[in-house]
């Protein structure tokens, strides 16, 4: 299949694009789109084989459900959802459209396909003008995974979404590099108190400014065992990885600098704060940004992941953010690109 890229970085000026692109879901092609967060791969919804052709051209496991994506229109919550809890509807007035998922009882006009067949799906408004404007004119809630073959660092640019499933999807959408750069943050409110499933874009300090209390989900901080299920399907998944094996080294930047500069030779790929570039001459470095820019550093991460695929190295190092902010989602996608395979260092300086 001839994969078509769509190039609409806003919505004055592109609207016939718009509407192909949205004829192009209703028909139940795959079309990859651009959010905020990550690129998603989206399908309409509501149409079980069109979501079907997305776990195919992801190689996605089955049980692994779909979040589905909604113009910033708080009615599409009730066709949806079922018992909406007052909290639910808050969040959406207070951060949507933005990186927040939130876990709710399904409408059962949502197909079992889409939701991995759980009572249960997933909702968020992406901030993305052209992708509201799309979904919008699909007139459907779209249901959008990362648009990453499975397992692989999620793509937070056209180009890289070509690379994963270019071929097998009908068209990329390209809005321009994601700002944002890991995923939605997703919070279950189908159970009290609301349970934190996944860190992400949103976090987790502006939504306890809101909820109150939040619990989190074990798979948010360790590798589940054997038979272990967590509430996010797709938490028990090896994700993110690069070919090399990924070692994370959390604590204070010095210190870990130190630690990983001992260790990197010629054949190790190392990705750090801006700050310490300099400090392994000998090894293939990406820098993740500043040490107090987190934004920065999440709009990195995949793509410094993605890197060295290209290279030989045949271990990655991997100075991580302390879990305040964004930094809970970035450290949380570098040790799950990791296996969790985590040396933690205490104290301060080297
Ligand atoms: P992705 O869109 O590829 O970033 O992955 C979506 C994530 O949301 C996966 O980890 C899913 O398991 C999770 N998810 C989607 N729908 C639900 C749901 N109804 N209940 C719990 N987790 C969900
Ligand atoms: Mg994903």
């Amino acid at each position: 299949m001839k994969t078509e890229l769509l190039t609409i970085p806003c919505v004055a000026g592109h609207e016939e694009e718009i509407a192909h692109a949205a004829a192009l879901l209703r028909e139940g092609a795959l079309v990859a789109l651009p959010t905020e967060t990550v690129y998603g791969l989206g399908a309409d919804a509501l149409n079980g084989a069109a979501v079907a052709g997305i776990y195919e051209a992801k190689g996605r496991p089955s049980d692994n459900p779909l979040i589905i994506h909604v113009p910033n229109d708080l009615s599409w919550l009730s066709r949806y959802c079922r018992d909406v809890p007052e909290l639910a509807w808050r969040l959406a007035e207070r951060f949507w459209p933005g990186p927040l998922t939130m876990i709710l009882r399904r409408d059962p006009c949502v197909p079992d396909r889409t939701t991995g067949g759980l009572d249960t799906v997933g909702v968020r408004c992406p901030d993305h003008p052209v992708t509201e404007a799309i979904i919008r004119a699909a007139g459907h809630p779209i249901a959008a995974p990362s648009a990453n073959t499975s397992g692989r660092p999620s793509c937070t640019t056209a180009a890289e979404v070509l690379e994963d499933v270019g071929g097998k999807i009908a068209a990329v959408v390209d809005g321009g590099p994601c700002a944002v750069g890991v995923e939605s943050t997703i919070l279950d409110l189908t159970v009290t108190p609301p349970r934190l499933l996944r860190p992400g874009g949103m976090p987790l300090e502006d939504l306890r400014a809101v909820c109150g209390e939040i619990d989190l989900d074990p798979a948010v901080l360790r590798l589940m065992g054997e038979g272990e299920r967590p509430r996010a399907p797709g938490m028990k998944y090896r994700h993110y990885a690069p070919h090399a094996p990924v070692t994370v080294v959390t604590g204070d930047p010095d210190r870990t600098a130190a630690y990983i500069a001992a260790r990197a030779d010629g054949k190790t790929g190392v990705i750090c704060f801006e700050e310490y570039r300099e400090r392994f001459p000998w090894s293939v470095v990406v820098s993740l940004g500043p040490v107090s820019d987190k934004g920065e550093q999440a709009r990195h991460v995949f793509s410094d992941l993605r890197f060295f695929d290209q290279t030989g190295v045949q271990q990655i190092f991997a100075q991580c953010p302390d879990p305040d902010g964004l930094g809970f989602a970035v450290a949380n996608r570098l040790k799950k690109a990791a296996g969790f395979h985590v040396i933690e260092l205490e104290g301060e300086g080297p």
